[in-house]
C-alpha cells in the first residue's frame, strides 16, 4: 500500500517540479502556460461530452501520517489538486437507501420490460449496503470538491426515496462528465471477496455513445481502486440490464466495492481507513480519466 501511494506521490513531486522550474521564467510565462493548458485540456473534452449527450481516515491517522511524513510531496500535492478540475462535473450515486415506496419502473426507454425502482442493497454483519455507499461516497466528493470539480449527488442521507431512472436523470440534467455509481455486492459464496468495476453495454442503452467513453473511465478507476487497496481483482464487468446505465445519456460505471457477505472484507469496509483508501483510489481514477481526455 505503502509503495504504491509513493507512486502517486512521485506523480506529484514531479509536477511540482515542473511547475517550480516555470516560474524560474516569470510569472507571465506560467500564466500563459495555464491559459495554453487549460484551453487544450478541459475545453474540447467538454465539447465532447456535450456532443455524446445531445438530451439529458484511517482512524485518520495514517492519513495524517502520511502528509506529515513527507510535507514537502504533499505540498505538491495540494499545488498540483487546487483547482485542477475546474470546470469539470462529476455525479456520484451512492447506491439504494432506505426507500419509503415501492414501484416498478422500465429497465430502458427502449424497452417496456421492468424492474423494481427501490431496491435494498446487500447486508452483511458490520453494515449495510447504503450505509457504506453513502460514506465512501460524501469521502470521495470532498477530494473531488477540492480539485474544483462540481459534484452532485443522487442522494445525501440514508431514507432516500430515488429510483434509477431518477438517479440516472440527475447526472444527465447536470451534464455530468461522468457518473460513478457506488455499490457494495452479496453473494450466496461467503468465500468470494474483491472489487469489480461494470460498465455499459448492449442494444437497450439509450444512449448507446456513453459506452466507449464509460469502458475507458471505468477501466482507469479499475486500475485505480485495485492499486490502492490490493483487493482481489474481478475485472471490467460488461452489463446490459442495469436500469441506471441504460437510462443515462452520459459516460457511466458503477463501482462494486467488495462483499458484505464476506466477513473478513466486510469488517475492512465498515473501517474509517479502509473506506478512505476506495475513496482515494476512485479519487485518483477519475483524474486520471478526465486528465486524459
Ligand atoms: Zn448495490
Amino acid at each position: 500500500m505503502k509503495k504504491q501511494r509513493m507512486t502517486k506521490r512521485s506523480g506529484g513531486r514531479s509536477r511540482g517540479v515542473f511547475q517550480r522550474n516555470h516560474k524560474v521564467f516569470g510569472l507571465a510565462a506560467a500564466m500563459l502556460l495555464a491559459v495554453i493548458l487549460c484551453c487544450g485540456c478541459h475545453n474540447p473534452f467538454l465539447l465532447e461530452d456535450v456532443e455524446t449527450a445531445p438530451t439529458d481516515e484511517p482512524e485518520t491517522g495514517t492519513a495524517v501520517e502520511e502528509s506529515s511524513q513527507t510535507p514537502s510531496t504533499g505540498e505538491a500535492l495540494s499545488e498540483e489538486s487546487s483547482g485542477s478540475l475546474t470546470g469539470f462535473t462529476i455525479c456520484l450515486d451512492p447506491g439504494h437507501g432506505i426507500a419509503s415506496a415501492s414501484k416498478q419502473e422500465a429497465v430502458s426507454p427502449k424497452s417496456s420490460e421492468t424492474k423494481p425502482a427501490y431496491v435494498s442493497g446487500a447486508v452483511g454483519n458490520s453494515q449495510t449496503e447504503e450505509e457504506v455507499n453513502l460514506a465512501v461516497a460524501e469521502k470521495l466528493k470532498a477530494k473531488l470538491e477540492a480539485d474544483g470539480a462540481t459534484v452532485i449527488m443522487t442522494r445525501t442521507t440514508h431514507e432516500a426515496t430515488v429510483s434509477n431512472i431518477e438517479r440516472a436523470e440527475m447526472a444527465n440534467e447536470a451534464g455530468a462528465n461522468l457518473c460513478v455509481r457506488i455499490h457494495a455486492d452479496g453473494s450466496d459464496n461467503k468465500s468470494i471477496h474483491g472489487i469489480s468495476v461494470l460498465v455499459p453495454e448492449g442494444n437497450l442503452l439509450g444512449t448507446p455513445a456513453i459506452m466507449e467513453p464509460s469502458r475507458s473511465a471505468g477501466e482507469a478507476v479499475h486500475d485505480a481502486l485495485i492499486d490502492a487497496t490490493g483487493a482481489e481483482d474481478h475485472g471490467i464487468v460488461v452489463r446490459t440490464d442495469l436500469t441506471g446505465f441504460n437510462w443515462s445519456e452520459v459516460p457511466v460505471i458503477l463501482v462494486e466495492m467488495g462483499f458484505l457477505s464476506n466477513d473478513e472484507e466486510d469488517a475492512k469496509l465498515a473501517t474509517d481507513e479502509y473506506r478512505e483508501i476506495l475513496a482515494e483510489g476512485m479519487h485518483q481514477g477519475i483524474r486520471n480519466w478526465l486528465m486524459n481526455q
